[in-house]
């Protein structure tokens, strides 16, 4: 029986992550290969996994905010690059200097606050550039681009050390649009042609050779996410996700179950109550019940904040019993499968896992 006080477990084999970031890096042999870890690295947990990918030589990061930059820098010390890819918060641009971060510059008023500390500062100061290449999300458009080579005061005192754009269908290897925007971002670096470049993220690196440039971004496929569309998934499984059996009662014919009543037996069954809910991720639409060595347990009625019931009349009746753990997430029951089945992505699934599940880690 595991110990914990925990109503829910995601077990995060850092092993795993170690194997799937080697692996990656063969794929794109002559590329370094940083580690996305915006959102606590997908909500694995971004200081132990930057951690361990230190140790696995991976020197450079990328998150999504400065928060978690700052926080990053501290677990991390000094050495690591950390790259902050929503670029500067308006008034908050020398707690970028303060804590080592490098901004993503994604428009010209970024531009505009780093040259103003680099004035202010009186050293040259390091960023990246995100050109837009057809995504329209973030990052200076061809003109932006044109304004700058015409007017060179613009970038003054800003030493741009990496060129970037982000692929907006590389998750679809057939996608004309992948081609593309590599040439949209070939003639964009043209008029930087010492920077070094970055386009690919986990799905990128699977397109071709040409999409690898000189630094790759990935953040799914280290945790497990299938990065190549409808092929079988090349990455390793890094989590399982338990929670505690709460109650197990025997249902008459008749009894009803949870909100609204939504579920009646029409047999005799087994019921068990988990201690996860929509509150921990599991959303309260969702149909994906749990597994117990192989065999599925159904979701019966509505999933609660902070509980949900599942059927158990197939598993044994000495075999299951308060306080055991079942699957949410395994081997079986991928995270790409329940993505499938819940019409989302794994990256949602693994990001919507809330605080109160407790993140072990394993080294095996
Ligand atoms: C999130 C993100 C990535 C990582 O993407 P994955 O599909 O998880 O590999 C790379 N680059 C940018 C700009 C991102 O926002």
């Amino acid at each position: 029986m595991m110990m914990t006080r925990a109503g829910a477990v995601l077990n995060v084999n850092l092993a795993a992550i170690s194997a799937n970031y080697q692996y990656l890096c063969k794929q794109a042999p002559t590329t370094k290969v940083a580690a996305v870890v915006k959102s606590n690295a997908y909500g694995l947990g971004a200081e132990e996994i930057a951690t361990q990918l230190r140790s696995d030589k991976c020197d450079t990061f990328f998150v999504a905010h400065l928060e978690e930059g700052i926080k990053l820098r501290k677990a991390l010390g000094r050495s690591p690059e950390i790259f902050i890819l929503n670029g500067i918060p308006n008034n908050y641009a020398d707690e970028f200097l303060a804590n080592h971060l490098t901004p993503v510059i994604n428009s010209l008023s970024d531009l505009e606050l780093w040259r103003a500390l680099a004035k202010q500062s009186g050293n040259s100061l390091t960023a990246a550039l995100q050109f837009d290449t057809g995504m329209s999300r973030l990052g200076l458009s061809a003109k932006d681009i044109q304004k700058i080579n015409a007017v060179p005061s613009l970038i003054a005192g800003i030493n741009v050390g990496l060129t970037m754009s982000h692929l907006a269908c590389a998750g679809d290897p057939s996608n004309p649009a992948n081609e593309q925007q590599r040439q949209a971002f070939d003639a964009l670096c043209k008029t930087m042609p010492k920077t070094k470049r970055s386009l690919a993220n986990s799905s990128g690196i699977f397109l071709s050779g040409e999409f690898h440039y000189d630094i790759a971004r990935p953040g799914a496929a280290l945790y497990g996410i299938n990065p190549t569309g409808d092929s079988s998934n090349p990455m390793k499984p890094v989590v399982q996700l338990q929670a505690r059996i709460l109650e197990i009662r025997d249902a008459a014919v008749g009894t009803q179950v949870g909100y609204d009543y939504l579920y009646k037996a029409s047999k005799p069954r087994r019921l068990a109550t988990l201690s996860i809910g929509y509150a921990d991720g599991w959303h309260r639409q969702w149909t994906s019940g749990a597994m117990y060595q192989g065999i599925y347990l159904p979701v019966v009625g509505r999933i609660s904040m902070d509980s949900m019931v599942v059927d158990i009349t197939d598993v044994p009746e000495a075999q299951l019993s308060r306080n055991m753990f079942v699957d949410l997430i395994n081997t079986e029951q991928t995270l790409d499968k329940i993505a499938d089945t819940q019409h989302t992505i794994g990256y949602e699934v693994l990001t919507s896992i809330g605080e109160r599940v407790e993140r072990r880690y394993s080294n095996k």
